[in-house]
């Protein structure tokens, strides 16, 4: 990056990398009103079991920015990450859950859903976590054992007792955890002994080239037996063929999420999903 000097002390920078940083300021700004503009939506993505029954559902969040279009979270969930707009965003995805939780709840097809959601490291480290995730339940009338909280190996970093003691609390209040992208981060196997896990989520990276990748295959196949002796559910994402899901399904992997099944859709659709019949293991 060429770093030019001006006599007068000033600093010229190169031309794209001010461009870059005037769009990530600007994108900061937008984010800080998308609240209140109400431009984030929640989508659905299902999980199903080895029937390919529905049996719940991710919740993901999208931006709808009013120029620029969608914005995917992989560009702005690091930048509320880094800015602490994660903290409002994050308990406005759990408002939002809980809410459609209710609305599932109250017809015959849907009442049965769980529903996931992601949880940042920042969002679950806040002093009032357990009183926010309370007050979403209370307020929706969300029923507690059909949420589910993601979290990921990064929130495991830090005081360990204080992070196990705080996931006693939540399951106190009737929630489930799962734990999202497992096998990409650093989780010990003695913290995983150690904490109040009810699911572990296989990373979309191992199954993607599981026929192709003998290395992701061996991996794919030891998160499940360990699932398994320590009495974990175990769900594979990124179940994109036909050959993933049957390959799964013979270890015996409980459920399963990813675009074979179906891409995140609204929460109407979803609906109407939950109506049709399975799709065929055979
Ligand atoms: P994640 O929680 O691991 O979610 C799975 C991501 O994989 C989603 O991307 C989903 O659309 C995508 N996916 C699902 N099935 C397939 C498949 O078969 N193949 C492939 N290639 N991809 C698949 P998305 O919606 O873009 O979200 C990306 C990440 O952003 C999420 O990864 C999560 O870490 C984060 N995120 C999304 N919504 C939220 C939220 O409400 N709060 C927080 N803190 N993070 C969120
Ligand atoms: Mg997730
Ligand atoms: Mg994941
Ligand atoms: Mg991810």
């Amino acid at each position: 990056l060429a770093k030019l000097s001006s006599p007068n002390g000033l600093r010229f920078y190169d031309p794209a990398v001010q461009a870059e940083l005037e769009a990530k300021t600007e994108l900061e700004h937008d984010l800080r009103l998308a609240i209140e503009r109400q431009e984030f939506v929640l989508v659905y993505q299902s999980q199903v079991d080895n029937f390919g029954r529905i049996i719940g559902a991710e919740a993901l969040i999208r931006w709808e920015h009013p120029r620029h279009g969608f914005v995917s979270p992989g560009t702005f969930i690091p930048l509320a990450e880094e800015t602490g707009l994660i903290v409002p965003i994050g308990n406005w995805v759990l408002e939002a859950a809980c809410e459609q939780l209710v609305d599932w709840a109250n017809d015959e097809h849907t009442k049965h859903l769980t529903l996931a959601v992601n949880v940042s490291a920042k969002q679950f480290q806040q002093p009032d976590f357990v009183d926010t995730v309370s007050s979403a339940l209370t307020k929706s009338g969300a029923s507690a054992q059909r949420l589910k909280l993601e979290l990921t190996e990064s929130t495991m970093i830090g005081k360990i007792d204080e992070i196990i003691a705080r996931m006693h609390q939540l399951k106190a209040l009737g929630v489930s955890f799962a734990m999202d992208d497992f096998g990409t981060g650093y989780s010990s196997l003695q913290y995983l002994k150690r904490l109040p896990l009810d699911q572990i989520k296989i990373d979309q990276s191992f199954v993607r080239n599981l026929h192709q990748d003998t290395d992701d295959k061996a991996i794919v196949q030891t998160i499940i037996a360990m699932g398994h002796s320590l009495g974990l559910n175990v769900i594979a994402e990124g179940v994109e063929t036909l050959e993933h899901w049957r390959y799964l399904n013979d270890l015996q992997c409980h459920a399963f999420q990813g675009y074979y099944f179906c891409k995140p859709i609204s929460a109407i659709e979803m609906v109407k999903r939950s109506l049709d019949p399975p799709p065929m293991l055979a």
